[in-house]
């Protein structure tokens, strides 16, 4: 037999019962609403497909952004998610691929160049010009040193054994095809990639 109710039990139950009454009198339905939170979080967002950076497996990935891109709106990625259509990867993604979202926010990201000239200590920031006149510049001053045009029996061998290429896994077969094209013109002998998809 059940415990008679008491004065308080009897209020309690009362509001919950007049509260859900009120929603379902206004024709409100809880269950399908929240049913309804993940899509409308993605609703407005821009999707862009990408590859994880992470490790030579390449899966591919989809980021959404909010933001309508206009200029005084700063985009903001809020999701990261494993891209069905990829082949790699099918829609999956390891741990350390689901964790892209918190990468892509980390305040230690590298988001620009830097260099740390010799003697120095301190890393500082320089443009995309700088930097890409620069490497160009080490490049040409270290192949000019060691390029080697003819071996010991004089077969011309035309290398550049003091530089090496790693393409990136984030690069796709048509710039991984680019950048081998353009190594091998200068004579690169040791060129990889980290990604073979
Ligand atoms: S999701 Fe994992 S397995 Fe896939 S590329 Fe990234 S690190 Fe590699």
């Amino acid at each position: 037999m059940n415990a008679p109710m008491n004065r308080r039990q009897f209020f309690r139950i009362c509001a919950a019962g007049l509260g859900s009454s009120s929603i379902a009198g206004l024709g409100l339905a809880p269950g399908a609403a929240l049913a309804e939170v993940r899509a409308f979080k993605l609703a407005r967002t821009t999707e862009t497909r990408s590859i994880c950076p992470y490790c030579s497996v390449s899966c591919g990935v989809i980021m959404y952004t909010l933001g309508d891109q206009a200029k005084n709106v700063k985009s903001r990625i809020i999701h990261i998610e494993g891209d069905p259509d990829n082949p790699v990867n099918r829609g999956t993604l390891c741990p350390k691929g689901a964790g892209l979202l918190d990468f892509v926010h980390s305040p230690n990201r590298l988001k620009y160049p830097e260099v740390r000239e010799p003697g120095a200590k301190e890393w500082k920031r320089i443009s995309w010009d700088e930097a890409l006149t620069r490497i160009a510049k080490h490049m040409k001053a270290d192949r000019d040193a060691n390029f080697v045009e003819k071996n010991d029996k004089g077969v011309t061998v035309n290398r550049w054994p003091t530089t090496g290429v790693l393409v990136s896994s984030a690069a796709t077969n048509e710039s991984g095809y680019l950048w081998v094209k353009m190594a091998r013109g200068l004579g690169v002998v040791a060129l990889d990639t980290q990604a073979r998809i």
